[in-house]
């Protein structure tokens, strides 16, 4: 049987604006349509994050109510994977970030296992206690997390919480290649992660994006890997160099041609759920 490899689309992000791309998702409304067009073209994930009306990101729980609303009464038939950021704002306290998982409860939630400097601009803390009460409250309300590694210092750190008891095994990841303060995106550093979490947490599942001029590298050699893929517009607003992306669900259609091409097969958001170990 072909492998199933799962894309999950992250279609707009905190940071890019309509001037850097018309195509971004903003509103509710237009993230909702988004999330509808990408399943459509094979994403089996929708990673999700909300603007407030001046168009920077925010953790505002009834935007996140509004826009799975949408989805919700649009598109009925629509079956993706819900995965929620937890930091869609850097300024926001411990409290807001979860806010709305609380609430809503989706089948993941983005877990950013350490702190680093954001976009050389901010701080993007993740303090222990943190990470701590993040992981036992996703265990609680059973949210699978996604943990986002942007170095392998992450990686260590997630392989300390699952020996704590404050993640669970199997974990799935995320490797963030090639955002400013992280590790580069090259298929060699892309390898050194993979071996990194193959040693620290065996068993795990991970996908990966790479930002910028780094994201075909990274997704060839993730599918060479037997990794998944996260593709869309809050990691890349260009489609290829000087062209600016029509849409996140042109992305997800790339990825799905890479993906066949390879031998393997689009995973389905049913078999996405069976290879993460979703709550059922
Ligand atoms: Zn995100």
């Amino acid at each position: 049987m072909a492998k199933k490899t799962i894309i999950t689309a992250a279609v707009t992000g905190a940071w890019p604006k309509k001037e850097n791309n018309p195509n971004v998702p903003m509103t509710p409304s237009e993230i909702a349509d988004d999330v509808y067009s990408v399943w459509k073209a094979g994403a089996a994930v929708a990673h999700l994050h909300m603007r407030d009306d001046e168009g920077n990101g925010t953790m505002n729980t009834d935007k996140f109510v509004e826009t799975l609303d949408l989805i919700k009464t649009r598109y009925p038939d629509c079956d993706i994977v819900i995965n929620l950021t937890t930091s869609g704002d850097i300024h926001a306290d411990d409290e807001i970030r979860v806010a709305h998982v609380k609430k809503l409860k989706p089948e993941m939630a983005s877990y950013d296992c350490g702190s680093m400097n954001w976009l050389n601009s901010g701080l993007f803390i993740n303090s222990p206690k943190f990470l701590e009460d993040c992981g036992l409250l996703f265990q609680e309300l059973n949210v699978k997390p996604e943990i986002e590694a942007f170095d392998p210092g992450m990686i260590a750190n997630a392989a300390y919480y699952l020996k704590k008891g404050v993640l669970k095994a199997p974990l799935h990841f995320q490797f963030c290649m090639g955002c400013a303060n992280g590790i580069t995106g090259s298929v060699k550093n892309l390898v050194f992660m993979k071996e990194t979490m193959d040693s620290l947490c065996p068993g795990s599942t991970w996908s990966t994006f790479g930002v910028g001029h780094s994201a075909m590298e990274i997704m060839y050699a993730a599918v060479a890997l037997g990794g998944h893929l996260r593709v869309g517009m809050e990691d890349n607003v260009m489609y290829s160099k000087g062209v600016l992306a029509d849409s996140n669900a042109q992305f997800v259609e790339r990825a799905a041609r890479v993906i066949r091409e390879f031998g393997n097969e689009v995973a389905t958001p049913d078999e996405a759920r069976e290879i993460l170990g979703l709550k059922k």
